[in-house]
């Protein structure tokens, strides 16, 4: 029987420098060969020619380097840039790459698939297949930091967790994506740049703070009335906005970073007097800042986009509590790019 050979990227540096220890090598080799991994973001054991070649066959012998691959890239009329990315199983995920005038922000993916059950959102749909690896997280950054590159001239400037799935449902594995972003050893990025969005786990949230993370945190709110949430995202039954309330604010107590909530605005759903007045009073419990988000309709059901009205609506009274609210106007909408999209519509998910 052939046993199955584990991805180097899964071993910490100490590991790796007790790995060469335990086959009568230095630890120093460790070293060598996680700056290959990681920095240099070598793709094969071949790469590594610093590494004597006997070395390179016992690291061949033992494992693999399962790196992903970009299958399709596209290219918006507005510069944005979807990459339907292959996994080592033939599992396909997508990340998107969105300039501004100022920046170029990665929107990277967690899961294959998601564990949760937005009812407006295409990844939904998918279900989840599985968690993204820390590496394959941080091999999506790589990819699009060179696209940043290419089309934009400088490196990549922010990164959000906002493609498919649940970055808290595979919550390990995103730290040590988000570790290696930040180190000297990977990206070198500054975690003020990095931001985790999340549909609201109220004991992760917590567990964040715990672990003291430096990187920023949104929400997505998208109601602040439980039946509404729930008609929203049915699995928010389980976490009431009284128990997100509670880790927000112990969230706040420990890191002093403000939150941002991400909204929808949805014809019928939300767009009424008693779901602005919700969302004000919601506001008022932990300092944050609101980004009223464009949406993109995946079909013609229930979810369309509200009315420029009712968006102004909210604008208004969020700034009238001196809460700062931004309007996202959606990018890529052209390559099924924008917030929600991502549903693997070119790369098949086999
Ligand atoms: S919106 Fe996010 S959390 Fe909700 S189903 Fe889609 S990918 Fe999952």
């Amino acid at each position: 029987m052939q046993i199955e050979k584990k991805d180097i990227r899964a071993l910490s540096k100490d590991q790796l420098r007790d790995f060469f220890v335990a086959n009568n090598d230095k630890a120093f080799r460790g070293n060598q060969v996680y700056e290959w991994l990681w920095s240099k973001g070598a793709h094969s054991f071949e790469d590594m020619t610093n590494v004597a070649k006997t070395t390179r066959s016992m690291l061949e012998d033992n494992f693999v380097i399962n790196h992903i691959k970009v299958d399709t890239m596209q290219r918006s009329s507005d510069g944005t840039v979807k990459n339907a990315v292959r996994l080592h199983d033939g599992l396909v995920v997508e990340s998107v790459l969105i300039p501004t005038e100022t920046r170029t922000t990665a929107c990277v993916s967690s899961q294959v698939g998601c564990s949760l059950d937005c009812n407006f959102c295409a990844t939904a749909r998918l279900k989840r297949m599985r968690n993204l690896e820390a590496g394959e997280i941080y091999d999506q950054v790589i990819a699009i930091d060179k696209e940043s590159r290419l089309y934009h001239n400088h490196p990549l400037s922010n990164i959000v967790f906002m493609g498919m799935g649940e970055p808290l449902m595979n919550y390990n594995n995103v730290i040590k994506a988000i570790d290696m972003i930040t180190s000297p050893e990977g990206l070198g990025m500054s975690p003020k740049r990095i931001m985790v969005s999340t549909s609201g786990i109220p004991k992760m949230i917590k567990k964040m703070a715990d672990d003291d993370v430096k990187f920023k945190l949104a929400v997505s709110l998208h109601s602040a009335i439980d039946e509404v949430r729930a008609r929203i995202m049915p699995f928010s039954k389980n976490f009431p906005l009284a128990d997100l309330r509670e880790a927000l604010e112990y969230w706040y107590r420990k890191t002093k970073n403000k939150i941002s909530y991400e909204y929808v605005v949805w014809k019928g759903i939300n767009d009424d007097k008693a779901s602005i007045d919700a969302l004000v009073k919601f506001c008022k419990y932990v300092p944050c800042k609101v980004n009223l988000i464009e949406y993109n309709p995946i079909d013609d059901g229930e979810f369309q986009q509200a009315s420029e009205e009712s968006i102004l609506a909210y604008i208004k009274a969020l700034e009238n509590i001196g809460v700062v609210c931004k309007v996202r106007r959606s990018r890529g909408k052209d390559i099924d790019a924008a917030c929600g999209q991502l549903a693997n519509k070119e790369g098949s998910v086999d």
